[in-house]
């Protein structure tokens, strides 16, 4: 029901031209910070020739240092900056796009997932979504115990499959990819102590600094759950900006730590994909989810 009313949606909002209206007027001189997950290459590939046509594609870099400088001016109108996040294996198939089409998309990893064998504990099966959610919502120590119970999950546990890129991918793809730390193994970070907290920022930041012999300046928060105790250990630690997954778009008021965010479904086919540009359906999705038990 609700993916019927999400196409009725999408559908009317192309219709009605409103995607453009946002994209020409409200959206010309904001910047839409898109974020994927593990999207398949042929719905990226059109996602991606979309783009080009309609909008620039620029680095998070360039954002971030407009942002700090407050200057905007050096923003081409309707920009964009492509996020994937967690470090999925499949994101790997995405290279030949990243190549062919010249766009460098930052991508966050968990720095203790990548290149190993553990597995990320949102993708542990038998689990419904509702359980997921109310996961999201215990003291980290909870919710590793109801994994270890429920499912034997460990976050150390190697597993025979990999879930995650491993380094010779990573190094492959390290001349097109803006690599930065989502973390090391995406816990809520607000529900951890605050040396998990610090160990799980600091630590995926020192992680990737050394697995890929570069310097990471940008963060993003697993589910997009912050505090200010997160904003100031990620400060500290030297980061220039967060991302959070608070649905908008950013200008040079944006608060650097404080990134909004568009979010955009792995699946999604042209006409969501352009509805989901204008946050409509994401805004009503998650009305949707606080009205409805
Ligand atoms: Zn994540």
């Amino acid at each position: 029901m609700r993916d019927f009313l999400k196409n009725i949606v999408a559908t009317l909002i192309c219709l009605l031209g409103i995607d453009i209206l946002i994209r020409e007027c409200f959206c010309r001189n904001r910047v839409a910070i898109l974020m994927y997950h593990d999207a398949k290459s042929a719905v990226f590939a059109r996602h991606i020739a979309y783009l080009l046509q309609h909008y620039t594609v620029i680095s998070l870099d360039t954002l971030v240092s407009a942002i700090h400088q407050k200057d905007f001016s050096r923003i081409p109108a309707k920009s964009v900056v492509i996020t994937i996040d967690d470090g999925h294996a499949g994101n790997i198939e995405l290279l030949p796009l990243f190549k062919q089409y010249r766009i460098c998309p930052t991508l966050f990893v968990c720095t203790q997932i990548v290149d190993t064998h553990r597995h990320f504990w949102f993708k542990i099966e038998g689990h419904s979504k509702a359980e997921r959610e109310k996961l999201k919502r215990l003291p980290n120590v909870e919710r590793l115990a109801f994994l270890k119970h429920t499912a034997d999950f460990e976050p150390e546990k190697r597993y025979p499959e990999r879930q995650a890129l491993n380094i010779a991918e990573m190094k492959e793809m390290i001349a097109d990819v803006d690599f930065q730390p989502h973390t090391q193994f995406h816990p809520i970070l607000p529900h951890c102590t605050e040396t998990e907290c610090r160990q799980e920022i600091l630590g995926s930041k020192l992680d990737l600094e050394k697995l890929l012999d570069i310097e990471c300046s940008h963060f993003s928060y697993p589910n997009g759950d912050y505090t200010e105790r997160e904003i100031e250990i990620v400060k500290t630690a030297g980061f220039r900006s967060a991302r959070t997954t608070d649905i908008g778009w950013n200008t040079e008021k944006t608060a650097p730590y404080r990134l909004k965010t568009v979010p955009i479904a792995d699946d999604a086919g042209l006409t969501l994909f352009r509805a989901q540009l204008t946050t409509i359906p994401q805004r009503l999705n998650g009305w949707v989810n606080t009205v409805l038990p």
